[in-house]
Parts: structure tokens; C-alpha cells; sequence
């Protein structure tokens, strides 16, 4: 595996790939890398690209300063799990590589979509983390782009800036990866206290129960209660338990009127923010 630091040798090195016709994708990641991170890496190099990973904590995407100091930093062990799983590119940028002074950076119009769900609880967040992928999508150039279903809101936020850029790169949604009781892998789990680590799959749990109801024929406000509800119960604090159209992700109100249902939650687990989804109907 090659790393870079600097982006001007990242370059090179990418345009080394292009000039060899060799397909590159993209897997943008805040590091403290899990298995979830790996699936990504994995998936788009069985589907023929030549991976680069990034590992950037992208300051502009928190909108509370004790988060961004908490977030986990495993570098060392970061690089053995990247060259485990034969990735090509691990780009590592200091914070002035990324954002250098004299910049220009493009605007974005999300309107409602960065506005609900987790942009209604974390204001900016959305706005960084288009900042960021694009800034980065312009250092990498690949042809493809891997994302999580983790972050659903996080995918339809970059297909809408992909649009709005006018870009070619195809964007890939891959699974969410899940510990055996059923938690989502997330970098921020390391945080979790025994106790709140046991609690956690309740999340999971919670979403699940949601479907069999969906299944069942209950009406969302029904199903959406009964999940806070749970939730509550299990000693979590839920910000938000919604049912939304799988495309708009507006809430709804009937079932039959939407393709495909999408359920997202975040709560809280002690000092820990978590969030989960899972498609009802696709
Ligand atoms: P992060 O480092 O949290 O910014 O995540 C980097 C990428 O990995 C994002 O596209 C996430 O959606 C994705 N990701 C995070 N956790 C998981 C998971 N459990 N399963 C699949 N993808 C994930």
C-alpha cells in the first residue's frame, strides 16, 4: 500500500492510475477503521477498482467541539488493517492540506434534506461533510465513490452534490456492517461503557421490531411510538425515531404512498451518540 500525505504526490500517483486506465474508487473515512470500513474497501476492489482510502478527521463536519476531541485515533493500527486488506491508497492530509488559505470552495443547495433527521439535531454537519467530499473527490478524482448505508442521509446528501456538480462519479451504497448482537459497527462504539455496550443492540432490536410491524400492517405514528418507547425503556435516549421515503427521506404519513421506507433513529447510549437505520421496503 502506498501512503501520501502531501496531496500533490496523491496526485501524481492518481493520475499514474488513470494514464493506465486503471478504474480508481474512493472510501472516504474518519479512520479508528472497523470491519464496516474494510467492507467498503473490499467490495469496490471485487468490483474491479483500484481503492484509495482516506483517514481525515474533518473538523467542519462537527458541530460540537467535545466530539471532535473524542473521536478515536488509531493510526498505527489503521495502516496494518488498510495493508491487510490490500488496499491500493491510504491518503492522510493534515487539516491545512485539505484546506489550504487561498481555497475556493463550491456551494450546495440541500433545502429540506439537510434540515431533517441528523441535520436537525446536528446543524452544519451535512454542510462539512459535502465540504470535505468534495474537496477530497477533487484531490482524488476516482470514478467511484463507496459509502456506507450507516449513514443514509450522509448518501443522499452526496448524490444531491454530485448532481449539483455536474459529476460522473458513481456513487455505491454497501451494507452496514453489524456486531454479532446485531450493533452497528461504528468507530465511536470503542466509547461505549460495559454497561451501555450491552444496551446498545436494542438499537438494532428496535428497528427490527419495526419491520415485523410494517409487516404487520401498523400505521407509522403506531410503529414510530412504540420504538421510542422501547428505546426509552432500554435505558437509551432517542433523538429521533423516523420513517421516511427510502428517496426523500420525508416522513411519512402512509405507507402505500412511498416506493421505499427507510427507518432511522439516533439515540443516545450514556455519553454516546449512535445512529442505525434499516429498509422496510425497498
Ligand atoms: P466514518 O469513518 O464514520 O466517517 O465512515 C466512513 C465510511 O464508512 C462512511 O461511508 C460510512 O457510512 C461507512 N461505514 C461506517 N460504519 C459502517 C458500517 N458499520 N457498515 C458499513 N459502512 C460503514
Amino acid at each position: 500500500m502506498f501512503l501520501f500525505k502531501k496531496a500533490n504526490a496523491l496526485h501524481l500517483y492518481i493520475r499514474q492510475l488513470h494514464q493506465q486506465h486503471f478504474p480508481v474508487a474512493f472510501i472516504p473515512t474518519m479512520g479508528a477503521l472497523h470491519a464496516g470500513h474494510l467492507a467498503l474497501i473490499q467490495l469496490a476492489a471485487k468490483d474491479g477498482y483500484h481503492t484509495v482510502c482516506s483517514i481525515f478527521v474533518n473538523p467542519t463536519q462537527f458541530n460540537d467541539p467535545r466530539d471532535l476531541e473524542k473521536y478515536p485515533r488509531t493510526p498505527e493500527k489503521d495502516i496494518e488493517l488498510l495493508v491487510s486488506v490490500g488496499c491500493t491508497v491510504l491518503f492522510l492530509p493534515t487539516v491545512a492540506e485539505v484546506y489550504p488559505s487561498d481555497l475556493e470552495q463550491p456551494t450546495f443547495e440541500f433545502d429540506y434534506l439537510e434540515k431533517i433527521l441528523e441535520g436537525a439535531f446536528r446543524p452544519g454537519h451535512f454542510r462539512g461533510v459535502a465540504q470535505v467530499v468534495s474537496r477530497l473527490l477533487d484531490l482524488v478524482q476516482p470514478d467511484a465513490l463507496y459509502m456506507g448505508q450507516k449513514d443514509y442521509q450522509q448518501v443522499a446528501i452526496i448524490q444531491s452534490m454530485l448532481q449539483q456538480l455536474h459529476s460522473t462519479v458513481k456513487l455505491v451504497m454497501a451494507p452496514t456492517l453489524r456486531e454479532a448482537d446485531g450493533l452497528a459497527m461504528s468507530s465511536r462504539n470503542v466509547r461505549l461503557t460495559p454497561d451501555f455496550r450491552r444496551i446498545a443492540p436494542v438499537i438494532f432490536q428496535t428497528l427490527v421490531h419495526a419491520k415485523q410491524q410494517f409487516q404487520q400492517g401498523y400505521a407509522p405514528a403506531e410503529i414510530q411510538q412504540y420504538a421510542l418507547q422501547k428505546l426509552i425503556t432500554a435505558g437509551l435516549k432517542p433523538e429521533y425515531f423516523e420513517l421516511v421515503d427510502g428517496k426523500t427521506l420525508l416522513p411519512i404519513e402512509r405507507f402505500n404512498d412511498s416506493k421505499s421506507v427507510v427507518a432511522c433513529t439516533a439515540a443516545w447510549a450514556g455519553e454516546v451518540r449512535l445512529i442505525d437505520n434499516l429498509l422496510l421496503k425497498s
